[in-house]
């Protein structure tokens, strides 16, 4: 560990939304592991969800703490206690938490003026953060929270505008400028191409412009993951950055994976000793990331499609509300032991990590494609809502890690109105990962990326390389 006079104090700014939150505390802890100090900034009620697994690295000599800023709920419109973006519950709600987040600037530069870092790591979702940083005459560092292939096609389809020539929002184009020939359609893009939502796409335009004038990227992905990617945002388009991850490969412990991200809804010990009654790669975990919301009628379909291919799974549903159909669809998979319901939070890298789970259906959220590579689980893609469409792309066509579901529409928000995979295709892409001869080759792809996921976080692997070449550059130009 480096001497004090020299130690390197980097401040965290997370966005207050799980998929973002929970890979900023690993990579602050990955960062803490190479003698950094570090501080988190978060709110009163996500600090105590950080906090537990924390206080065990500095048990171990790790000098690690949480900055706590007030969240500005009432001032945005938002109901007492919203303070994490799963908590929303409509597009105004939505919007309003943007609006929450757009108030921090003050408060942050209050906290930086207090302890005086060297170098501040903020969300893309705080575009402001570089000014402030600046201020202080410190870097800005962004951190996206998805893969290097979704922000390289999200900047073409910016720059080169190829929606615009299509007659019809399901006619194909094709991405230009990418290392790879990739088509999509204007149905499949967020909400920013599609000019339905002006507060989203000020924000998103804010964002780009920061990352020209902030110091770079430090990305959660690995140089052999998306070599063409990593390599095209930092030569075409000329932005720094270095690849810091998988980040979730930090967690060693049962207990420090238990604690990721909220306690889990389900005693844990339960759920792998179910998962350890079942053969290997027999298990299909369906998880839609941390607050995505199906409708009644959706949920019913997936549970027609999991009978009719019957496949033993375990599925985690966001939704609190009943629905008799579901339930005694519960009653009937737990009486003949062929699935797992878990309502409200999975301990997922545990679950993923389990030699039973032998593919993953998912939303296809950065974190959950990086966590089901590092574990070398096949996936179901089924992208949702935001850059998800693009990452379906870098799975199943350039890694061919996966197959997709055949969803056709990115939604608008995070609370889905109508049915957008149907029974029949949901039992079909299951048998043609789960018991398919495809399944074969695409589970064979998984366990490479995953050893390859495995060396680049190792001393001397390249994630690893490009953390100890970015502190070194922090420390010369900024210690
Ligand atoms: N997660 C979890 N349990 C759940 C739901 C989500 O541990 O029940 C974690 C998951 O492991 C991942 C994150 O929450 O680290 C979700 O991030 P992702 O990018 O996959 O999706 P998002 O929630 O941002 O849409």
């Amino acid at each position: 560990m480096e001497s004090r006079v020299q130690q390197l104090h980097i401040m965290f700014f997370p966005h207050l939304s799980h998929g973002h939150m929970i890979p900023t505390i690993d990579m602050a802890r990955v960062f803490a592991r190479h003698g950094v100090k570090v501080t988190i900034i978060s709110s009163p009620l996500n600090a105590p969800l950080i906090s537990e697994i924390l206080e065990k690295d500095k048990q171990i000599g790790l000098e690690i703490g949480i900055r706590i800023i007030k969240f500005p709920s009432a001032e945005a419109g938002l109901p007492e206690g919203c303070e994490n973006l799963a908590s929303t519950t409509s597009p105004q709600m939505f919007n309003n938490f943007f609006k929450a987040l757009s108030l921090l600037q003050q408060p942050l530069e209050e906290i930086l003026e207090e302890c005086r870092p060297n170098c501040l790591v903020a969300d893309t979702a705080f575009p402001w953060a570089t000014e402030v940083a600046a201020k202080f005459g410190i870097p800005r560092l962004i951190f996206h929270g998805t893969s290097y292939f979704a922000i390289c096609a999200f900047l073409c389809i910016l720059r080169y505008e190829p929606h615009k020539n299509t007659v019809s929002d399901s006619e194909y184009f094709t991405l230009l400028g990418l290392p790879d020939h990739i088509q999509m359609t204007k149905l499949q893009q967020p909400s920013y191409f599609n000019g339905v939502d002006d507060e989203q796409k000020k924000m998103a335009d804010l964002s780009v412009q920061s990352e020209v004038t902030s110091y770079g990227v430090l990305g959660n992905s690995f140089k052999e993951l998306e070599p063409a990617y990593s390599e095209h945002y930092r030569n075409v388009l000329g932005r720094k950055a270095w690849n810091v991850g998988p980040v979730s490969l930090c967690n060693k412990e049962i207990e420090e994976k238990s604690l990721r991200g909220k306690a889990a809804s389900i005693d844990t010990h339960e759920c792998l000793k179910w998962l350890d009654s079942k053969q290997p790669n027999s298990v299909l975990y369906i998880s839609f990331g941390s607050k995505y919301k199906f409708p009644h009628a959706q949920l019913l379909e997936i549970a027609k499609g999991l009978e009719a291919a019957g496949q033993d799974f375990i599925w985690v549903i966001k939704n609190e509300d009943k629905d008799e159909l579901l339930e005694e669809f519960e009653q009937r998979i737990t009486k003949n032991k062929k699935g797992l319901i878990i309502k409200g939070w999975a301990p997922q890298v545990l679950i993923l990590e389990n030699e039973a789970v032998g593919g993953f259906m998912t939303h296809c959220g950065w974190n959950s494609v990086l966590e089901s590579i590092s574990n070398g689980v096949p996936m179901i893609i089924w992208p949702l809502y935001a850059e998800q469409f693009y990452n379906e792309k870098l799975v199943t066509q350039i890694l061919k890690a996966g197959v997709s579901v055949g969803a056709k529409e990115c939604s608008r928000s995070i609370d889905a109105k109508k049915i957008s995979v149907k029974k029949e295709d949901i039992e079909k892409s299951m048998k043609r990962l789960m018991v398919g001869e495809e399944g074969e080759e695409i589970k064979r792809r998984a366990k490479e990326l995953k050893e390859m996921a495995r060396r680049a976080v190792e001393e001397g692997g390249s994630s690893y390389s490009d953390i100890r070449d970015f502190l070194e550059e922090m420390r010369a130009n900024f210690g």
